[in-house]
């Protein structure tokens, strides 16, 4: 069987860290630094799925964002598989988008998988990581996704797994 490729976007509000945490899963980097979008930016990956005995070569696409919640435009989301959705455990509002961008997602493709990320854990603590995860699970939408990570761009913590669900989820669906 040959390589197949799958498209994932990374979405969420502006300055959550998406750009930071593709970075980290395929650079093994970290900045402090804005890391500015602009557009999109397509990366790509093998991820080895050993569950599945297969590899799967991800393009990952990081979408530009705004000053706030913005949908991102249709047409870069069309033929994603999956979606790593995104916000910052510190900025409440950002999580509060959650629904918005799960929603735009599903909407353009009803069969993709999307996993949500709550980032930059590193500036938190465990009991705050637990609060948070409960109480964005209210949103039905975030319950509906496959699963809720807290994660950080900056230590690694969740990255990597973040990926590797998303890949193996994908590679269950059709
Ligand atoms: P984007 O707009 O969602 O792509 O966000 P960026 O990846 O550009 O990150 C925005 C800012 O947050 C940058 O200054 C990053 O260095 C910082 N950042 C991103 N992820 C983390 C993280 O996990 N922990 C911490 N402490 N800072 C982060
Ligand atoms: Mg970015």
């Amino acid at each position: 069987m040959g390589l197949v490729s799958k498209k994932i976007c990374l979405i969420g509000d502006f300055n959550v860290g998406k750009t930071s945490l593709i970075r980290r899963f395929i650079d093994r980097e970290f900045s402090d630094r804005y890391l500015s979008t602009v557009g999109v930016k397509i990366s790509r990956k093998k991820v080895e799925v050993t569950s599945k005995d297969r590899t799967v070569q991800l393009l990952i696409w990081d979408l530009e964002g705004s000053t706030k919640y913005k949908r991102v435009a249709p047409s870069y989301l069309q033929g994603a598989s999956g979606a790593l959705v995104v916000a910052d455990i510190t900025r409440k509002e950002s999580m509060e988008h959650l629904p918005q961008h799960i929603q735009t997602f599903t909407n353009i493709n009803p069969q993709g998988k999307a996993i949500v990320a709550l980032n930059k854990s590193d500036l938190t603590n465990s009991e705050l990581e637990e609060k948070y995860i409960s109480y964005i699970q209210t949103f039905p939408e975030v319950a509906r996704a496959i699963a809720s990570y807290t994660s950080s761009a900056k230590t690694g913590v969740n990255v990597d797994e973040m990926f590797l669900q998303l890949a193996t989820h994908i590679l269950d669906g059709k």
